[in-house]
């Protein structure tokens, strides 16, 4: 069923996350000017380019199609970063910036233990901070950003996490994608925030092609039917880490490959038989 949206800010409790399995493939070899290319696109959109693109966009009916699909795949879609407060989810998104949502969940019990607020997050302080976060990237420049953020939360807006974009944006270290993650989740609004899961299914499928994340997001809140923009945020994000992953997409375990449009679906690899002896 889908939720209908409201302004109220939700709060939930740490989700079980899905143990992600890590696959440690050997980069393939590029031609310098192929590196080049990769790079500079990678430099202007925050992501890889799509390695595949689907030949066209997705008609409505089989985005419509599609998003059923993934939402029967995931029923229980939720954000995998673990919080317990509009607060403590936006923290966690700045810190998932570049990081992994399980290595984020590694360091925040301890720290949202110290600090659970903006008033203990700014006692606590730029080295306090970096003591707990210390095995995630970037974590210096997130610790004082995330310091920052609750000094600002406390002058503007009284110590509560604001419920629109711009207020949000105008907070240290939040962007626009972290901006719509908290909108979407925290506030129920019809977000769609394009991360690197969701920008590559978006090209792959057909579901909202764009060279840049901008242009994706653009394309899926213009197609996406209306009542499944928000919870498609967590769907696309799930089957992308999960299922239609980025260099070697699993067709074969997909639940959605008649209306997605990827034209060089993988079959089922092939279990080599034991060797004699063995
Ligand atoms: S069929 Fe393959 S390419 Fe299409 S969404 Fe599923 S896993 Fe991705």
């Amino acid at each position: 069923m889908v939720k209908a949206p409201s302004s109220a800010p939700r709060t939930r409790k740490a989700s079980t996350a899905a143990t992600a399995k890590r696959v440690s493939v050997k980069p393939e070899k590029a031609q310098p000017a192929a590196r080049t290319k990769a790079a500079s696109d990678k430099a202007k959109t925050g992501h890889n380019a799509p390695t595949a693109q689907a030949p066209r966009d997705m008609t409505k009916a089989e985005i419509r199609a599609f998003l059923t699909d993934l939402s029967r795949a995931w029923p229980d879609a939720e954000t995998e970063l673990h919080y317990t407060t509009p607060f403590t989810l936006l923290v966690a998104v700045v810190l998932s910036a570049q990081a992994t949502d399980a290595s984020v969940n590694r360091v925040t019990p301890a720290l949202f233990a110290a600090a659970p607020t903006p008033t203990a997050m700014v006692e606590l302080g730029e080295e306090g901070v970096g003591q707990h976060i210390r095995t995630i990237g970037l974590w210096r420049n997130k610790a004082k950003n995330v310091v920052e953020l609750s000094r600002q939360l406390l002058e503007r807006h009284k110590g509560q996490v604001p419920g629109t974009r711009e207020e949000l944006e105008a907070l240290a270290g939040v962007g626009r994608k972290t901006a719509n993650v908290v909108l979407n989740v925290a506030f129920n609004q019809p977000t769609v925030p394009v991360d690197t899961h969701v920008f590559r299914l978006a090209n792959r499928t057909g579901l909202g092609r764009g060279k840049t994340v901008e242009a994706v997001e653009a394309a899926l809140e213009k197609r996406i039917p209306p009542e499944m923009i928000r919870e498609s945020h967590h769907w696309m994000i799930l089957q992308g880490r999960y299922v239609c992953k980025a260099r070697k997409p699993e067709c074969w375990r997909c639940v959605a490959t008649t209306p997605c449009l990827f034209p060089a679906k993988t079959d089922r690899p092939v279990s080599k038989p034991p060797r004699p002896g063995a």
